[in-house]
C-alpha cells in the first residue's frame, strides 16, 4: 500500500478524496462499524453552527436538510456515508489500528484483523476516542452520576433531576441548553462564559480562521483567529434559553462530596448528575510505538506533517494541523496539502528504486 488513513470520519475521508484524485494507492482503516465518525455518536437536539453549504467536504456541497437550516447529526451521518459511496472510498471496518511502527523504508500498521505495510500514513483518528475530564477533587466520591459529554444523549434521561453541567464551551453550553427547561439546572464555568454574536455562525468562523492562516502565512500580525471572537456559538437552541434567563453560568465548583459539588465559600450545591463537558485530546496512542516528541499532547508538525517522521501526516486534530482543520468544511485544505506532500514523497523514492 502506498498510504494508509487511519480514521474513516470526516478527515479521513477528505484525504481519501484527495489522494484519489492524484491517483495513489491508498486504504482507510476505521474503527467505527458504520460510516460517520463521531457524528455517529451526538446528541439527538445538536444542530451544526453553519448551513449545509457551509459543511461541506471537498467535491461535494453538502445538501440541504428538509425543514433545517442547520442540519443535524443525523443528516451529516447520511452524508460522510453518501460521500464514501459516491468516491468509492476504500473503507475498511471495523478495523481499529493499533499501532504504526518503523518497519526499514516501510511503516507498518498493526490492526486487529493483520498487519499493513505501507510508504506513509495519514493519521485521522479525532478526538471523539479520548474525552478529557479534569482532575477535580472528590470525583471518585461524589454519590451521583457522571457522565461526560461523549456519553450524553438527551435531557429525557435528566427530567426532574438536581444536573450540573461543567465546561464554558460549545458542548456545555448546548447541553445546558438542551437540559434547561427539563430538569433543575446548574452550569458552571471556570471563566464567564463568551458568546459570540449572534450574528456569526460557521461561515463567518470559517473566514476568521482563513483570515488568520493568511495573517500568518504573510507574515502579518496574528489576528487571533475564532478564538478571539468568543467561545460559544449562539445556535438558535442556545439563544433561546439564554435569553429566557435559563442559561447562567455558575463560576466552578472547588471540589465534589458524597451529595455534589462543593463551591469555594464551602456551601453546598447537592446533584444527582454532573455532566463533564470539558472538552478532548487528540486519539494519538496508535502513534506511540514512533516515539515521537510530544508537546502538550500534540505531535510537532510542519503543516500536516509530522516533523520528525516525513511519512507521518496528522490531519483533522484542531488548528494544529491546519487552521479550522477539526471542522467539515475547514479540513478540505489541510488534506488537500497533505496529499500532495504525500505525493511528492512518494515520487522521491519511486517503488522499484526502494
Ligand atoms: P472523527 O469524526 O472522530 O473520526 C475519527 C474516526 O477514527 C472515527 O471513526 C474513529 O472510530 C476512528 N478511529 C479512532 N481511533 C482509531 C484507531 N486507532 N484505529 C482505527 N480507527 C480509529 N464541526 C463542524 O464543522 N460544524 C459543527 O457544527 C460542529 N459541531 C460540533 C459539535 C460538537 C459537540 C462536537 C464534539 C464537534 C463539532 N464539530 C463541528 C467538530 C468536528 O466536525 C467533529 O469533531 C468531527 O467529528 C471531527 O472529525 P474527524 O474525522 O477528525 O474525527
Amino acid at each position: 500500500m502506498d498510504v494508509v488513513v487511519i480514521g474513516g470520519g470526516q478527515a479521513g475521508l477528505a484525504a481519501g478524496y484527495h489522494l484519489r484524485r492524484l491517483g495513489i494507492e491508498f486504504a482507510i482503516l476505521d474503527a467505527q462499524f458504520a460510516a460517520g465518525g463521531a457524528w455517529q455518536h451526538l446528541w439527538d437536539s445538536l444542530h451544526l453552527f453553519s448551513p449545509a453549504p457551509y459543511s461541506s467536504l471537498p467535491g461535494r456541497p453538502m445538501p440541504h436538510q428538509r425543514g433545517e437550516v442547520h442540519p443535524d447529526a443525523h443528516h451529516v451521518v447520511d452524508y460522510l456515508t453518501a460521500y464514501e459511496h459516491r468516491y468509492q472510498l476504500p473503507v475498511h471496518r471495523p478495523v481499529r489500528v493499533r499501532g504504526v511502527h518503523r518497519d526499514s523504508e516501510l511503516l507498518r500498521v498493526d490492526t486487529d484483523s493483520g498487519e499493513w505495510s505501507t510508504r506513509a500514513v495519514v493519521s485521522a483518528t479525532g478526538t471523539w476516542a479520548r474525552p478529557f475530564l479534569p482532575a477535580v477533587p472528590g470525583r471518585e466520591v461524589f454519590g451521583g452520576r457522571q457522565l461526560h459529554t461523549v456519553e450524553y444523549r438527551g435531557p429525557a434521561d435528566f427530567a426532574g433531576q438536581r444536573v450540573t453541567v461543567v465546561g464554558g464551551g460549545n458542548s456545555g453550553a448546548q447541553i445546558a441548553a438542551d437540559l434547561s427547561a427539563h430538569c433543575d439546572l446548574t452550569w458552571v464555568t471556570r471563566r464567564p462564559p463568551r458568546f459570540l454574536a449572534d450574528a456569526i455562525d460557521g461561515r463567518a468562523l470559517f473566514d476568521a480562521a482563513t483570515a488568520r492562516r493568511r495573517a500568518l502565512e504573510s507574515g502579518a500580525a496574528d489576528t487571533g483567529g475564532v478564538a478571539s471572537l468568543g467561545d460559544i456559538v449562539a445556535v438558535p437552541p442556545v439563544r433561546v434559553a439564554r435569553d429566557a434567563g435559563r442559561l447562567t453560568a455558575q463560576p466552578m465548583f472547588s471540589r465534589l462530596s458524597p451529595e455534589g459539588p462543593v463551591r469555594p465559600d464551602g456551601s453546598a450545591a447537592p446533584a444527582d448528575a454532573v455532566i463533564w463537558c470539558t472538552g478532548f485530546r487528540p486519539a494519538l496512542s496508535h502513534l506511540a510505538p514512533l516515539g515521537l516528541r510530544t508537546h502538550r499532547g500534540h505531535i510537532p508538525t510542519t503543516g500536516t506533517r509530522a516533523s520528525a517522521e516525513p511519512r507521518l501526516h496528522l490531519l483533522g486534530y484542531g488548528d494544529w494541523t491546519g487552521p479550522a482543520s477539526a471542522t467539515l468544511i475547514g479540513v478540505g485544505r489541510p488534506a488537500r496539502d497533505a496529499a500532495r506532500e504525500i505525493a511528492e514523497l512518494l515520487a522521491s523514492s519511486p517503488r522499484g528504486q526502494r
